[in-house]
């Protein structure tokens, strides 16, 4: 009878999803991936992708 494997790297890495950043410009919440930083401006901005689109 072999042991199960139990441990299975259970590390709780389940607030993955959590993670947002609010647009400055439309105040929408959004994942990272759909957020750019506009460096031309100074202070950077933080804005999604969307109203980046429109910056340019
Ligand atoms: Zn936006």
């Amino acid at each position: 009878m072999a042991a199960k494997a139990k441990s299975k790297g259970e590390t709780g890495k389940s607030e993955t999803m959590e993670i947002k950043f609010k647009c400055r410009l439309c105040e929408k919440n959004k994942p990272l991936e759909d957020m750019r930083t506009v460096t031309r401006f100074s202070p950077v901005l933080v804005v999604c992708k969307d109203c980046a689109k429109i910056q340019r």
